[in-house]
């Protein structure tokens, strides 16, 4: 189960409308706490891969090691990434699973219909390691924040 607020719920979606018809991507950052996850903030990486970025996302892993020491610094790990579907559903695909590789953490994915956020789904990847690596569905709450502008 992960758990998002308002705000890193939005800028997921948001950031998947600014690259539109790229794929975006980032990594989410919080605390887990057993099978549930809670998400606190969000980094947005660059999109790496020149080839075909419209279906392929691909993390710098210096931006990555980055992120995580960044998110460490104020006491967060990272419990996720994310990335958008340009005009697919918001489903992984076997690329997504070949290339996921952090065992325990949600992969959140956000179909972008003609420029427009629309579904916003959450998978864990679940198994003993990389060989009985697989994606199931998990259900994600949108923490509603109270915080002013
Ligand atoms: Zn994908």
């Amino acid at each position: 189960m992960l758990k998002i607020s308002q705000n890193d719920y939005d800028a997921i979606r948001r950031h998947g409308e600014e690259t539109y018809p790229h794929e975006c991507c980032g990594v989410l950052l919080g605390t887990m706490d057993g099978d549930e996850r809670t998400v606190t903030s969000t980094a947005r990486c660059g999109n790496t891969r020149n080839d075909s970025p419209h279906n392929r996302y691909h993390i710098d892993p210096k931006e990555l090691v980055r992120i995580q020491r960044e998110g460490r610094e104020r006491g967060l790990d990272i419990v996720g990434f994310y990335h958008s579907h340009p005009d697919h559903p918001a489903r992984w695909s076997q690329t997504d699973l070949a290339e996921a590789h952090w065992i325990g953490c949600s992969y959140v994915i956000t179909s972008v219909e003609k420029g427009k956020a629309a579904i916003t789904n959450s998978f864990e990847l679940v198994g003993a390691d990389e060989s009985d690596k697989k994606f199931a569905d998990e259900s994600v709450e949108v923490l509603q924040t109270t915080a002013t502008k």
